[in-house]
């Protein structure tokens, strides 16, 4: 899935429960994180496993509770952050979301079917894939950053959120004048 739908999911989740633009950007930031590994030219590796992440995280978590218990809560947004990473994945091809403890990567496919002709109906397909976890070390590696279909659906679910965010600022800015 693309870089893009990794990072908009999450940031307009976290704005749609309230979380300001500037705390949600750099928390949305996280969910790109599994694709780290591309750059060593591996793709969906041990990165996208929630023990491996869960593994990484508890001491950082831990260390935060210890010492700078009131950025726990901004902690867990982080790493939900990721996670949303891999339940993205998920349903987009084979994912190795439970290694070590399950060494088979898995993809939800899921769709519904409209059937339009004499007889109108629906056809609903589930299915759970699993193939045996290999880390391949690829020679080269290309996919898109963006596509125009996961551009579209960005602006179209993002604009709303960012016309009342600058419509809220633009109040408050506008608050001391009226009053004065
Ligand atoms: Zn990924």
């Amino acid at each position: 899935m693309e870089p893009l739908i990794h990072f908009a999911v999450p940031l307009v989740a976290l704005m749609l429960i309230g979380v300001g633009f500037k705390k949600a950007l750099p928390l949305s930031l996280f969910a790109l994180m599994p694709d780290l590994d591309a750059l060593f030219l591996v793709h969906r590796s041990f990165t996208h496993s929630i023990p491996f992440l869960l593994s990484l995280a508890a001491p950082l978590l831990l260390t935060l509770y210890k010492f700078k218990p009131r950025l726990l809560r901004l902690g867990f947004v982080a790493l939900l952050s990721m996670f949303s990473h891999l339940v993205l994945d998920l349903s987009a091809g084979y994912t190795p979301i439970l290694w070590p403890l399950y060494n088979y990567s898995v993809w939800f496919q899921g769709d519904l079917y409209a059937l339009i002709g004499s007889a109108p109906a629906l056809a609903l397909n589930l299915r759970i894939l699993t193939e045996p976890i290999i880390f391949e070390h690829l020679g080269s590696l290309d996919a898109p950053l963006f596509t125009g279909n996961g551009l579209f659906a960005t602006l179209t679910i993002f604009t709303p959120l960012f016309v009342k965010t600058l419509g809220q600022k633009l109040l408050r800015l506008k608050g001391p004048h009226v009053r004065s």
